[in-house]
């Protein structure tokens, strides 16, 4: 894969968040490699976890990232569920709220001027949107819902020969949630991608001609 090592300023590590070191790396080289088929995004950020990795490879390239959550935080980060983050939640407000986190990971990383935050569900950010991306990485709400809403979002906006990636590929529903791995089987069998080597849980899709 990478003969050297990402030029990242953080360890992704110090970020809240649950993707793991091998599931960074390919996406930071999946995000190297589609810098000519055009700009990235990713939904469901967090704290920045992922945006660290994409964003270092956007960097080096050149290449942007759009980084869309609501950082009002997934079904399972609510209060009494099994993710939930008391840190991360707005007691004035009432209200999870990963945005101060996310930012202040940005500028610890040192990739304000390659991260363009988009602070809004991922069905109204898609509404209007028109630029061919060259990879987008799906690692938003859990439930079928969501999990098809970005699919559907976004999926149609990957250019040719740009990647789809979706975090959290469990293919046995006693290892994990299953939306993932649907949406992924679904990204399939449209038949406009061909599957990539998965990398732990999350797995890669390349837009066919
Ligand atoms: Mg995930």
């Amino acid at each position: 894969m990478t003969a050297q090592r990402p030029p990242l300023d953080i360890d992704p590590e110090t970020v809240k968040g649950f993707l793991h070191p091998d599931e960074g790396l390919a996406l930071h080289d999946a995000a190297l490699g589609v810098a000519d088929v055009g700009a990235v995004l990713e939904v469901g950020s967090y704290c920045g976890r992922s945006t660290v990795w994409i964003g270092t490879a956007c960097r080096s390239t050149g290449n942007v990232l759009f980084a869309v959550d609501h950082h009002r935080g997934s079904e399972e980060h609510q209060r009494g569920e099994a993710y939930h983050d008391p840190d991360l939640f707005d007691p004035e407000a009432v209200v999870m709220n990963s945005f101060p986190e996310f930012r202040r990971t940005l500028e610890r990383a040192g990739l304000n001027d390659v991260v363009v935050p988009v602070v809004a569900t991922s069905a109204l950010a898609a509404r209007r949107w028109s630029t061919p991306l060259g990879m987008v990485f799906i690692d938003g709400g859990h439930s079928e819902a969501a999990a098809f809403t970005d699919l559907d979002s976004w999926a149609p906006h990957v250019a040719t020969g740009g990647i789809l990636a979706i975090h959290d590929l469990f293919e046995r529903p006693e290892d994990g949630g299953q939306a993932p791995w649907k949406i992924y089987q679904a990204a399939l069998a449209s038949g406009g991608f061909e599957a990539l080597p998965q990398v732990r849980t999350l797995g890669l899709l390349r837009r066919s001609g």
